[in-house]
C-alpha cells in the first residue's frame, strides 16, 4: 500500500500532539514503563478506583451497613449502571442490567429463547454459531442445547448465512471476534436471522466501549457483554445484559432467582417475574465489584464530549492502521502475516499476526515465545494458540500474537515503540530464552 507520509518515530509525535484524546490516559494509573497493548483481555485501572472502593468500603458499608441498600443506592445499581451502557450500544435508559458474568448471561439469554422456541415452534430445533466462537459461549450453548433437546449448527464466518434456515430458532454470535479481531455486520445478520424465523444473540464482550455499536438500528434481540475489557471495570467484573423492549415480558429465563422476581422484598412463596430487564437478574449483587466498575464506566464515557464513540473508533482505526503498516514496514521477512481483516468496516480495536513459519528445530511458532519476551520488555499484549483442527487457512489454525488498541491510553508513539520492540525480539533471536518458552495457567 502507498503511504503519503513515511511512518516515523517524528510522525507519531506529531499525531499524539494532535490527538483530540490524548488527555483521558490521565484517567488511569499505569506502571512506569509498561505499554499496555492487552485491553481487550483485562481494561487498565483507571485512578478513580481504588478511593471510589475505599469510600464504598468504609462509608456505605462500614458506617451505613445495611441501610445503604437503600441510602446509598445500591438495589439499583444493575440498571443505573445499565442506563449508562446503553449510551455505548445503542441502547435506551431501562433496557440494560449489569450483573453476573457474561457466560451466565448468556446462559440466561439463550435459554429464555430456547424456552420460548419450545412452545411457539418446536419444529425449530437448532443453534447456529461460528466456530471460531470464545469457547465459554460454545460451551455455554453445547449445554443448552443439550438440555433442550436442539443441535449446535456451528459455521465459518463467511458461511453464517449459509447455515440459516427455518429449522433454526436462534442466530448467536459475537460481533468481534477474540482472536482475530474480525467484526460482523450486526444489522445484515440480525436480519438474515429474522428472514428466516429466529432470534440474533449478540455477544459484544470485545465490542462494548471497543467500536460503536447501535442495538437498535440492528434490530437485535438479545446481547450480552463484559465489564472487564474494554470497559475497564476490573477483574471479573460484573457483565451486561440487554433484552430488546419488544420482548420484555414474554420471555422467562432459567436462573430465576429472588432478584428477577416482581416483588422480592414481599418474600412470597410464588414466583412472579419481574417487569423489563430486571427479570434478568438473578441473585444478590456485587456491590464492591459494581462501585469499581462505575469508574471504568466513566472512563469510556468521558469521550462523550470529545466526539463520542466516533471520536473513539476515528482514533482506535488509525492506531491499529499505523501497528500494521509498521509491522509490515519494519519487520517484513520476520514470519509474521496479518490475521486481522484490512478493511475498515471488518475490523474491531485489535491487531493479531500469525506467526506463519516456525524457526524454532521443535516446530513450535514461537508465538507463545516473542509474547514473553515482549512482556519482559513491558509490552504487553497475549498469546493465543492455534487449533490444529482447523483447516488450515481458517481462522483458527495457527498461533497467534494478539495486541489490543484502547485509544483512551494508547497513542500512536506507543504503537511505534512496541513494533520495535517485537523487530528486536524477533531479528536477535531473544525470543529462543528458554525462559520465555516455558508456559503459565494463564496466558
Ligand atoms: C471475554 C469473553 C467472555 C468472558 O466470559 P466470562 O463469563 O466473563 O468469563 C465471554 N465471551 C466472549 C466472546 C469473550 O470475549
Amino acid at each position: 500500500m502507498k503511504h503519503a507520509t513515511p511512518a516515523t518515530l517524528q510522525a507519531c509525535r506529531a499525531l499524539d500532539a494532535q490527538d483530540p484524546l490524548r488527555e483521558l490516559r490521565a484517567l488511569f494509573t499505569l506502571p512506569e514503563g509498561v505499554i499496555y497493548l492487552d485491553g481487550n483481555s483485562l481494561g487498565a485501572l483507571p485512578v478513580a478506583t481504588a478511593a471510589r472502593v475505599a469510600q464504598v468500603i468504609s462509608d456505605e458499608w462500614g458506617r451505613g451497613l445495611i441501610r445503604s441498600w437503600n441510602s446509598a443506592g445500591w438495589f439499583g445499581l444493575p440498571q443505573r449502571l445499565g442506563d449508562k451502557i446503553a449510551r455505548l450500544v445503542g441502547a435506551n435508559a431501562g433496557e440494560i442490567a449489569v450483573t453476573d458474568s457474561t457466560s451466565i448471561n448468556l446462559y440466561k439469554v439463550l435459554g429464555a429463547a430456547l424456552r420460548d422456541a419450545g412452545k411457539t415452534d418446536a419444529l425449530r430445533k437448532v443453534v447456529v454459531s461460528e466456530r471460531s466462537n470464545f469457547p465459554t459461549d460454545l460451551y455455554i450453548a453445547q449445554s443448552l442445547c443439550e438440555e433442550h433437546g436442539v443441535s449446535l449448527r456451528l459455521a465459518e464466518p463467511d458461511g453464517i448465512e449459509a447455515a440459516l434456515d427455518d429449522e433454526v430458532a436462534v442466530l448467536l454470535l459475537t460481533h468481534v471476534n477474540y482472536r482475530t479481531g474480525a467484526m460482523h455486520d450486526m444489522a445484515a445478520l440480525t436480519a438474515a436471522a429474522h428472514r428466516q424465523g429466529a432470534l440474533a444473540i449478540w455477544d459484544l464482550a470485545h465490542s462494548a466501549g471497543a467500536v460503536p455499536v447501535d442495538l437498535h438500528a440492528a434490530d437485535a434481540d438479545f446481547a450480552i457483554g463484559c465489564g472487564y475489557k474494554y470497559l475497564n471495570g476490573g477483574p471479573g467484573a460484573p457483565a451486561f445484559v440487554w433484552v430488546h423492549p419488544r420482548h420484555a415480558g414474554r420471555f422467562e429465563q432459567p436462573l430465576a432467582g429472588w432478584w428477577s422476581h416482581a416483588a422480592p422484598f414481599e418474600f412470597a412463596p410464588g414466583y412472579r417475574p419481574a417487569a423489563g430487564i430486571s427479570r434478568f437478574l438473578c441473585g444478590t449483587q456485587p456491590i464492591l465489584s459494581l462501585a469499581a466498575l462505575e469508574c471504568g464506566l466513566d472512563t469510556v464515557l468521558a469521550v462523550e464530549p470529545l466526539g463520542g464513540m466516533a471520536a473513539l473508533r476515528r482514533k482506535s482505526l488509525a492506531l491499529t492502521d499505523l501497528f500494521i503498516r509498521l509491522v509490515e514496514e519494519r519487520c517484513g521477512g520476520l514470519g509474521l502475516a496479518l490475521a486481522t481483516p484490512r478493511e475498515h468496516r471488518r475490523r474491531g480495536s485489535q491487531v493479531c499476526f500469525a506467526r506463519v513459519e516456525p524457526q524454532d528445530p521443535s516446530g513450535a511458532s514461537g508465538a507463545y515465545a516473542i509474547v514473553q519476551a515482549l512482556i519482559a520488555r513491558g509490552v504487553i499484549g497475549d498469546y493465543r494458540a492455534g487449533d490444529p483442527s482447523a483447516g488450515l487457512g481458517q481462522d483458527g489454525s495457527q498461533d497467534i500474537l494478539r495486541f489490543g488498541l484502547t485509544p483512551l491510553y494508547i497513542g500512536f508513539e506507543d504503537v511505534w515503540r512496541a513494533v520495535e520492540h517485537l523487530r528486536e525480539v524477533i531479528e536477535s533471536g531473544e525470543w529462543r530464552r528458554p525462559e520465555f518458552n516455558r508456559k503459565h495457567a494463564v496466558t
